[in-house]
């Protein structure tokens, strides 16, 4: 496994939609292995692959409940609203409230190439939210509602 590199806002490949992984092999479970490394290290409940550079629908969550990883996630159900604080780790300057369904359903592949459906609520449904915004180059600073300041504690 390996840290790889972060993209950061301004880097244009942030702005690009990533293509559907068709077949699932070695290369994108490496790179699935490699992304919840680099979640971990940056201390992220969320990561795409478009933020390692690579223009993949590739995701990886770990909202405490251990790391989910997602290939070609896709929402197929969503209901409610649930305004709440989203960072994200390649605009780490900024935060802001978001407003995001509180519960989706999501279908994807796992790393098996096996069709699976995640249902999630509050900080998952969030985080999925997030993240398949990014494989269509959305960022969440276009959905901002409210800047969030943080003040830094002087010790
Ligand atoms: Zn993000």
């Amino acid at each position: 496994m390996a840290i790889r590199q972060l993209r950061y806002e301004g880097d244009p490949i942030l702005r690009k939609v990533s293509r559907e992984v068709t077949e699932i092999n070695d290369r994108i479970r490496t790179l699935l292995e490699d992304m919840v490394e680099t979640m971990y290290e940056h201390e992220g409940v969320g990561l795409a692959a478009p933020q390692i550079g690579i223009l993949r629908r590739v995701v990886v969550i770990d909202v405490g409940d251990g790391p989910i990883k997602l290939i070609n996630p896709e929402i197929i159900e969503k209901d409610g609203e649930n305004v709440d604080v989203e960072g994200c780790l390649s605009i780490p300057s900024r935060s802001g409230t978001v407003k995001r369904p509180e519960r989706v359903k999501v279908k994807y592949l796992d790393e098996n190439g096996e069709v699976k459906v995640i249902e999630g609520s509050g900080l998952l449904a969030r985080a999925l939210c997030h993240e398949i915004d990014h494989l269509n180059g959305i960022l969440f600073i276009d959905k901002i509602i409210e800047e969030v300041e943080y003040e830094l504690d002087e010790q």
